[in-house]
This record gives structure tokens, sequence and C-alpha cells, in this order.
């Protein structure tokens, strides 16, 4: 494979300082794809050592925001210029069909430019002052060493969202991927390098996060923590980092309700609500999983849900008929099968799927039928907990207050969706759902300039658009006397 695989600290290359490796592996088949550093706290603390003298030193931080917007839009460039590159080792590395992971490149590449566009925008406010012959303004500054710490469902795509407005605005950082997706985030080190980010101010520690994440944490270096993945570790993290009050964004998990009203379009509403769910198997935060159906329409909704999903092609990210791969791993099928089994206990009706399929040919994938449940209610775990699998669960309404009540109970309120023809309706649902994004008449759409957070449980702070350099920026206000007097106070 031709990726260093390396760990990458104050510009330079290494492996483990303990020397301990960990196996990469293919989620489709088991093989292992790569053998990385299995790094740790000591590894960690280098970093952290070595963001933080970049920091210190100042270079970074201070360079014109224009030359650094100019680094961050190289790095656009690079991952234009390498995206099949770049989607396939992603697809290796996730199962995720190679046109899904294209698609992924694409926005990547989108967010740094993004955030090179912005670099160099709006860093400072001159404000209306009461004191006379004076200024007020208003300055951006960096926040200063950044711990950065992913998921293994969207490896670059949550990496971009966080790598790109710290370096437009003068941040450095350590960045800790998920330890079983590495891969991606090792490349782009690679292309940070080539398109000119200066030793220490990007560092990579690769690692698990009961060591790495764990460190970065807790350390009193580093100054912010950007995390994005289960909402339980998420609380750790939010305990660890109170050791010195350090500025917080946190992207948990949902568990996200999608509302489909009678007078909605039906094919498309079926259409987009499989697509909602199943995409990536069902591995997104913002998976539509909470069907509310309306009565009326309910059965039918169901049976061509079902019907669809009895067509669905299983298999490698590589062939282009797939449309669902394998889920992540061992440990991760285990838990959707539990999940299942739940469900049945819980005495949801089991409608399609429900177990693992059958093909040889898929046996040494971590592969699981699209699976639908009916007869759901909220006092079920499997309504309220996030499977983070290929499962819908579906619950009935007849009222529109009642759809609300149902999509709003939840400890969680990350995305929902509403689809109905009536636009009046559709405002009135959106404006009581408390969620940081709904979609009406669509699902799952993002882009660089739309903000990303969640409601409750969900999180803290917003990824993308202009909010997303506000977690990355310190606010300072200056004030300057010009004709400065005694004021003769005793
Ligand atoms: P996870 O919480 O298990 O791990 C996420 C990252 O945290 C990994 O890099 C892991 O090594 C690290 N980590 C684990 N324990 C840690 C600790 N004690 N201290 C510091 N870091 C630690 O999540 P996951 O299984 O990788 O991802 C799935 C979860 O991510 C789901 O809950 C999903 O909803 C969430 N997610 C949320 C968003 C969003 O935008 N809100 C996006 C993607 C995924």
């Amino acid at each position: 494979m031709n990726l260093k695989q390396q760990q990458y600290i104050n510009g330079k290359w290494v492996g483990a300082i303990s020397g301990n490796t960990r196996d990469i592996i293919n989620p489709f088949n088991q093989e292992v794809i790569a053998t990385v550093p299995e790094s740790d706290e000591s590894d960690a603390k280098a970093a952290i050592a070595a963001a933080r003298a970049a920091f210190d030193k100042g270079e970074w931080s201070s360079a014109p925001a224009i030359e650094r917007g100019a680094i961050v839009r190289n790095i656009a460039e690079l991952i234009e210029r390498d995206k099949e590159e770049l989607a396939r080792l992603e697809s290796l590395d996730t199962g995720k069909t190679v046109e899904e992971s294209r698609g992924d490149m694409d926005d990547i590449a989108g967010v740094f430019r993004y955030y090179a566009d912005l670099a160099d925008k709006d860093v400072e406010e001159l404000m209306d002052s009461p004191v006379p012959n004076s200024i007020s303004k208003v300055v951006r500054e960096p926040v200063g060493v950044c711990g950065q710490i992913t998921p293994w469902n969207y490896p670059l795509l949550q990496a971009s969202w966080k790598l790109a407005p710290a370096l437009a605005t003068g941040n450095t950082l350590i960045m800790k991927p998920s330890e079983i997706t590495p891969l991606t985030t090792i490349k782009v080190f690679e292309l940070m390098e080539e398109a000119g980010v200066p030793a220490g101010v990007a560092n990579l520690v690769l690692g698990a996060g009961h060591t790495v994440g764990a460190e970065l944490s807790s350390n009193i270096d580093v100054d912010l923590i950007s995390f994005t993945g289960g909402m339980v570790t998420g609380k750790k993290i939010m305990q660890a980092a109170s050791v010195n009050v350090k500025k917080l964004a946190l992207e948990l998990g949902g568990k996200n309700p999608n509302i489909i009203f009678a007078d909605a379009d039906f094919e498309t509403a079926v259409d987009q609500a499989l697509n909602g769910v199943f995409f990536h198997a069902g591995q997104i935060c913002s998976a539509g999983t909470r069907l509310i159906v309306e009565e009326s329409i309910h059965d039918d909704f169901v049976n061509a849900l079902v019907e669809r999903v009895e067509k669905f092609k299983l298999g490698s990210g590589f062939d282009e008929d797939t449309q669902m791969g394998p889920l992540i791993s061992a440990e991760h099928l285990a838990k959707v099968e539990k999940y299942v089994e739940t469900g049945i206990e819980e005495g949801a009706t089991l409608a399609v799927g429900g177990s693992r399929p059958e093909e040889p040919e898929l046996k040494d994938g971590f592969f699981y039928l699209p699976t639908i449940f009916t007869d759901c209610t909220t006092a079920m775990s499997i309504v309220q907990d996030e499977a983070f699998g290929p499962v819908i669960t579906v619950e009935k309404f007849r009222t529109e207050e009642e759809a609300l009540k149902l999509a709003n109970d939840s400890i969680y309120g990350l995305a929902g969706g509403v689809w109905t023809n009536d636009t009046v309706k559709a405002q009135r649902c959106v404006a009581k759902m408390r969620m940081g994004t709904v979609w009406i008449n669509d699902f799952n759409v993002y882009f660089p300039h739309a903000p990303w957070g969640g409601y409750k449980q969900s999180g803290i702070g917003r990824e993308l658009g202009k909010l997303g350099i506000e977690e990355y920026t310190e606010t300072k206000h200056i004030f300057q006397n010009l004709k400065p007097k005694p004021i003769n106070w005793f």
C-alpha cells in the first residue's frame, strides 16, 4: 500500500514509542490491509508538546490569514488530485461503497475550500465606542492547541470538519482518528505536509481512545477538544476536559425521527426513508432510524419499504451494484445483533431482516440484513437507543400533535425529517422539533456552509458553516484611548 503507515509528530513520520502496532482489517473479508503504530499516552504527550511549541512560537497563528488560507486551499486541491486513491482507501477501510466514498471526497475538498475562503474574513470588527477619541474593536484569535478525536463511520469527512477550520484560524492541533479506520486520515496528513503545513502545526497520533484520547482530553496543554463519537464517550471527555476548563465541541449520537404524513409524495418518501437509514449500512449519526408514519398510509408504507429492502444487494463496496456494504467490525455486528434481539424481546414485530445474510460470498464480512421493526413504541429501548446499524423502527400516529410528541421523545436532538406537501404544516412542525437540523421533503443533506450539531444530548457547539469558525476562535475586545487624560479620581 502506497501509504506511510506511521504517525506524524513535529513534521516527522514515526512509529509508536513503545514499538507496538495494530492491524487494520478490511470489514468485507477480514484481511489485514495495513499495520499502523498502536500509540499510547507517551506518543500523545510528544504530539501535544510539538503542537504547544508550534503554537507558542506563533509563526502559524500570526501568519497573515490569507497565507494560511492559501495552504488550506492547497490541501483541497491535493485531495481533488488524489480523490480516487482516497475514495478507494476509505472504502477498503470502512466497507462503504466506492461511489459513496467518492461523494465524501468531493465534500471533503469542499470543506477545505470553504474554510480556506473564510480564513481572512470577519477576523476583526470595529465597534462604536461610547468614549470620545477611542477605538473599540473585536478580534478573533486562535484558541491554541486543539485535540481532535474522530469516529470510524466517516473517518475523513469528520476529520475535515475539524482540520480545515482549525488550520484556517491559526490553531495547532493533534488529531486522533478512530483506531480502526485511520488510513485516509494518514493520507491526508501526507497531503497536508505536501501542501505546506509547517512542522508541529498538525500532528497525528494513532491509537485507542482510553489511552491517546484520554490523554488529549485531560492534558492541561490542550486548550480545546473537538470530539465526534458516541454520547457515553462524550460524557467521559467532558469530565476529563474540566481539568483546565477546555473549550469543548461535542458531536454525539442521534436517534433521528423521520415523520411521514399521508399527504407526502409516497414514492419519494419511501425511497428517501430507505436511503436515510441504509446508506452506509445505517452507520450514520443522522440516520433517520425512527420512522413515524401517519396511520392511514402506515401499512402501505411498510409494505413498500419491505418490498424494496428484500431486493437490496449486499456486497463489496468495490462492486458497482452493491447497495449496502458490511458493518465496521465483529464487535459492532454483535452489538447490532443484540439490539435486534432486544427488539424482539420487547415485543416489536420484525417485518424484514433480523439476521446475518446467508450468501456464502458474504460469510467473511461483517454483514447484517437491512431490518425493519413495526409496532414500536417510545417505551421500547430500540426506539430510544442508537443501533448505529441497518435497523428501522416504525411508529404510527394519528394527529400532528402526536407525531411531534413521538419525534421529540428522545434524549437526542441531532436531526429529523418531515414529509408533507403542506408547507404550512411543515413549518409548524419544524418550529416544534428539538433538533439541530430538520429536513423537509429530503433527508441527510449536508454542505460546508450549513452548520451541523445537536440539541440535547447530541452535543455541544456546531461544526461547518461560520459557526465552525467560532469553535476554533477566542474573541478579544480591544479598547484604545487615543487621547488619554487623568481622571483625578482622588
Ligand atoms: P466512540 O465514542 O466509541 O469513539 C469515537 C472516538 O473516541 C474514537 O476515536 C475513540 O478511540 C475515541 N475514544 C473512545 N474512548 C475515549 C475516551 N475515553 N477518551 C477520549 N477518546 C475516546 O464512537 P464510534 O463508535 O467510533 O462512533 C460511533 C458514534 O459516533 C455514534 O454514536 C455516532 O452517532 C457518533 N457520530 C456522531 C456524529 C455527529 O456529527 N454528531 C458523526 C459521526 C458519528
